[in-house]
């Protein structure tokens, strides 16, 4: 058992999701890395403890309805609860930049599998163990282009966008974060989406113009809100000035 406030982030491996855990650790918490490969798991785990991190692997591949409940199960029997769940795994596809016409549904099943789908597995699975954390706190790793009110505006930035599935996973990953925390609105856990910005990372080639570390401060403070914090918001950095705030869903 763990004393420390106990986080788990999925895909901690790599990109925003890594900095997301050394950033949680340096406050202070032992942070189980999610990762659905045991080895990059292992690097990343090691690489953040030469840091001076209580990171810890955690086997999870997010569509795996398997895989989350075993992560649960191991969560229960060593930690007994969880404080803070970053649902940070996601994915792009290149198929999925086409236009709306020429979207294959493969691609959007694809995208929902893990944007989506896996987030709503993956919360039932910890939910329990959210609910016996003095202040359990959930982040979905969401982004701007999940935004129906910057999509639809010609003057944001996002506007040039066409592509449906990353676009229409996102927005409905707003959706199920409105939910949850409304469902949740009488206990001690908040529910937040975060928008990272845009990030270099593996995810875009790293053109993006924030670093991964930048994106990751979005989560940690919404990992970290006191109790009387916001729930059932978006909050990151505005395209149009990179001032820090609630974005429209
Ligand atoms: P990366 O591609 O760099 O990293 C993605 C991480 O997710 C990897 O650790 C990957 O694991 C993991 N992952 C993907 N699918 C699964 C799965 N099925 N099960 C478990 N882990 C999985 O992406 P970023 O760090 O850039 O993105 C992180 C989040 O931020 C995503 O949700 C993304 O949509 C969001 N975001 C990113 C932006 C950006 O500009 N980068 C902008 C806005 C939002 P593995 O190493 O095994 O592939």
């Amino acid at each position: 058992m763990t004393t420390t406030p106990l986080a788990l982030v999925t895909g901690g491996n790599r990109g925003i999701g890594y900095a997301t855990a050394r950033q949680l650790a340096a406050r202070g918490m032992t942070v189980l890395v999610g990762a659905r490969d045991a080895d990059r798991g292992a690097a990343a785990v090691a690489a953040l403890r030469d840091g001076g991190a209580d990171a810890r692997p955690l086997p999870l591949e997010v569509t795996d309805p398997v895989s989350v409940a075993a992560a649960a199960e191991q969560v229960e029997r060593e930690h007994g609860r969880l404080d803070v769940l970053v649902n940070n795994a996601g994915i792009v596809r290149a198929d999925g930049m086409a236009r709306p016409s020429e979207t294959t549904l493969t691609t959007i099943r694809e995208v929902f599998e893990t944007n989506v789908f896996a987030v709503v597995t993956v919360t039932n699975a910890f939910l329990p163990l959210l609910l016996r954390a003095p202040a359990g706190r959930i982040v979905n790793v969401s982004s701007e282009v999940g935004s129906i009110t910057a999509m639809t505006d010609p003057e944001s930035s996002v506007w040039p966008l066409t592509s449906v599935p990353y676009p229409s996973s996102k927005a409905a990953l707003n959706m199920v974060t409105a939910m949850y925390a409304k469902e949740l609105r009488d206990t001690a856990v908040r529910v937040n989406a975060a928008n990272p910005g845009y990030c270099a990372t593996d995810f875009n080639g790293h053109s993006g113009y924030r670093t991964a570390e930048q994106g990751a401060e979005v989560s940690v403070r919404l990992a970290t809100l006191p109790a009387d914090g916001p729930t059932g918001q978006l909050w990151g950095h505005l395209a149009a000035d990179d001032s820090y705030g609630v974005l429209p869903w």
